[in-house]
Formats: C-alpha cells, sequence, structure tokens
C-alpha cells in the first residue's frame, strides 16, 4: 500500500487522492507569437522526468486540499509533501526552499 502525506489530514491510503499532474511553473504573460507556444508547451507538454519530480496532488476523500509532493517516479517513494507557496523573495512561483509547510512522510 502506497501511504502519502497530506499537509491537513496526515497520512494516508493513497487511494485518497487524485494525482493532478507534474508541477511546472506558469508562463509569465508572454507577448504576441510568443504565447500561443508558451502557453501550448505549459499545457501540453511533460518533462516525464525518471527520478524525483514535484507533482499536484488532491486530498479527493477527504481535506479537499491540493498540496505537491516529491515523489520519485520509478520507485513511487514520497520524500515530502507540502502546500504551494509563492516564492517570496520575487514573488512567483517557486519551489527551489522549502516552505516552512513542509511535511516529511
Ligand atoms: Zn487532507
Amino acid at each position: 500500500m502506497i501511504l502519502l502525506t497530506c499537509p491537513n489530514c496526515g497520512e494516508r491510503n493513497v487511494a485518497e487522492f487524485r494525482f493532478g499532474g507534474e508541477y511546472k511553473a506558469r508562463p509569465k504573460n508572454p507577448e504576441g507569437s510568443a504565447a500561443d507556444a508558451a502557453w501550448a508547451e505549459y499545457l501540453h507538454f511533460k518533462n516525464n522526468k525518471l527520478g524525483v519530480q514535484q507533482e499536484w496532488w488532491y486530498h479527493r476523500a477527504g481535506c479537499g486540499l491540493w498540496f505537491l509532493a516529491e515523489r520519485h517516479t520509478k520507485t513511487h517513494g514520497v520524500e515530502k509533501t507540502y502546500l504551494w507557496a509563492p516564492d517570496p523573495g520575487t514573488k512567483k512561483p517557486g519551489l527551489d526552499q522549502p516552505t516552512l509547510t513542509d511535511v516529511q512522510p
């Protein structure tokens, strides 16, 4: 059984959750013809990474919270889960630094 830790509810069976896809930063208001390409890349192209990737998860049978998890795509081991937060220095989405809401499984 795969367990996933909801930042709000704690450790639960993964069957309670819905996978929301890999995390990608949204395009920053691209202009002109670059807008279509940027949005197409954001919406339709995935990295399909082998290794630890950041992913969206939704606690559908629990609190209804969307959160991020760092999961190894081969072993399915979840390294940590946490709430999304903007990078405080640049006011843009950034997940390179841990936040105060990090939860270890
Ligand atoms: Zn929850």
